[in-house]
């Protein structure tokens, strides 16, 4: 993915440097001063988030549909909802999760114990991207706010009408002394990523990752980074071909393709492909008509870049659904388009795609499927739809991704309960439920031991005795 900002524009000037260092500053303080630290506190912030994103539900819709032309419904399952279920489940646990829990420090040890406690990082960063503007920054600042830290938040202005709704609600609701916002593009972040934090979570893409991953080096920031890529799908030749097309392609289409994890490509032999292309065809006219660009609950590509991008990725000769003759610049409509006898040359295959295309390649079976899989980088997910636990097993152990699911695509990232990040390329850290927690917080083991018995005589100097016994 290409990213807007390296030239001399990108600089931040002296003023926008200012305001930054302030706010910060302002966050470091409030963070030393303890105001973040107590339980109760960090409930009562998440029950104001909560609150403020139920006042606010109406304005962080809209904006969605401004932005993104994401219908209410989907708004409300994958957005709004999540981020609900996310709080409620945060609430309902984070006072068990803070517990020390204790060590066992073995024999050698004895007599001491230890305990394991979690305690604030500081300052959290979060810079989230466009395309779940409203899930990608109140989720992780559910875990950042669990943890005890105080929050500067830089939405994305690729959505900017979610930027503004966001911060509103940010500036509305929530205390200053907890989280600030900083709305804006690359100076911004830019200056933003001048300033020292004790966490930095990113969600976006990789070039941009290695943006804040190099700014971090330089205070030694941890990072987490929640990046994407391309998340493959095996379909094997026994399952029932009918249902996997429809879990396709509703992972396909969802948010119009712009999902992280959305299923990029699919893998199937020729016999396979054959059979599952009219299940493919049929599972997006049930969802979204023959006419998607007439479907309530489909939306178009984010930007004129992104449009222009995405519709470079369609080879007309080989879609058996869609194209670019479908295509409407005016409105960014793509339409849900397949692909047959893709090569993995091909452009399409060079990057994510992020738009509504799905590529089909054909491979001769699970073998060719995991090598292929493996000669890549590594996704943030990986899809298997097989009958044979045989196979299911090889996927899961002989490649490697974010996460795998077997017979379901992008619903599992709903699970507060299921930890979700990816690996080398596609990111590094987890957050959703307790990783949120774990994520924003470091786990100090704390250990105790009497002075009396004085048992670490024993290895004191000089050793005469213990040479003797060697
Ligand atoms: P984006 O363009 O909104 O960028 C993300 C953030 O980076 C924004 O806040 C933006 O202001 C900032 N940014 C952009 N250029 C910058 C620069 N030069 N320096 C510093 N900051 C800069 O979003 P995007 O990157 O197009 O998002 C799509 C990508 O994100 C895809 O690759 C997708 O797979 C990935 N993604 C990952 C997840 C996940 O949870 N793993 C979720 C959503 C998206």
């Amino acid at each position: 993915a290409d990213i807007s900002g390296t030239g001399p524009d990108a600089m931040p000037d002296a003023a926008l440097r200012s305001r930054v260092t302030g706010e910060v500053q302002a966050l470091h303080a409030s963070f030393d001063a303890g105001t973040t630290r107590p339980v109760e506190a960090r409930l009562e912030q998440l029950e104001k988030l909560r609150r403020g994103i139920r006042a606010e539900n109406g304005r962080l819709a809209a904006a969605l549909e401004e932005d993104l032309d994401k219908s209410r419904l989907e708004a409300a399952m994958t957005e709004i909802g999540i981020v609900g279920q996310e709080i409620a489940h945060m609430q309902k646990n984070l006072r068990s999760w803070l517990r020390p829990t204790s060590l066992n420090l073995g024999m050698l040890q004895a007599p001491s114990s230890g305990q394991l406690h979690r305690e604030p990082l500081g300052v959290a960063l979060i810079i989230s991207p466009w395309n779940y503007p409203v899930n990608l920054t109140l989720s992780p600042l559910i875990g950042a706010i669990a943890g005890g830290n105080t929050t500067l938040v830089k939405p994305s202005e690729v959505a900017p009408a979610t930027s503004a709704a966001l911060a509103h609600l940010i500036r509305t609701h929530l205390d200053p002394e907890w989280v600030r916002v900083i709305e804006g593009a690359v100076p911004e972040t830019t200056a933003i990523l001048e300033q020292r934090f004790d966490l930095i979570f990113y969600t976006g893409n990789s070039t941009v990752g290695r943006i804040v991953a190099r700014a971090a080096a330089e205070h030694l920031t941890p990072t987490v980074l929640e990046l994407g890529g391309k998340s493959p799908v095996f379909v094997d030749e026994d399952v029932d071909l009918a249902a996997t097309a429809r879990r396709i392609m509703w992972g396909k289409l969802t948010n119009t393709g712009q999902t992280c994890v959305a299923p990029d490509y699919l893998m199937a032999t020729p016999r396979t492909i054959e059979k599952l292309v009219p299940h493919l065809k049929r599972a997006a006219h049930a969802m979204h008509g023959s006419e998607a660009s007439r479907s309530p609950e489909f939306g178009r590509m984010v930007n004129d870049k992104h449009f222009q991008r995405v519709l470079a990725l369609i080879d007309d000769d080989k879609a058996v659904l869609g194209g670019t003759t479908q295509a409407d610049a005016t409105t960014r409509y793509l339409p849900p388009t397949i692909l047959t006898d893709v090569d993995w040359g091909d452009p399409v295959m060079a990057e994510e795609i992020f738009g509504p295309i799905l590529p089909i390649l054909a491979v001769d079976g699970p073998d060719e499927a995991i090598a292929r899989i493996r000669e890549r980088e590594k996704p943030l997910t990986a899809y298997v739809f097989s009958s044979d636990k045989d196979v299911e097993q090889r996927f899961a152990t002989e490649t490697s991704s974010g996460s795998l699911a077997l017979g379901v695509t992008v619903a599992h990232v709903g699970a507060a309960t299921m930890p979700f990040g990816g690996v080398g390329e596609s990111g590094m850290g987890k957050y959703h439920g307790k990783a949120s927690l774990e994520a924003f917080t470091h786990a100090k083991p704390v250990v105790k031991k009497p002075l009396k018995p004085d048992t670490l005589a024993l290895v004191y100097p000089p050793h005469r005795g213990l040479k003797k016994a060697l």
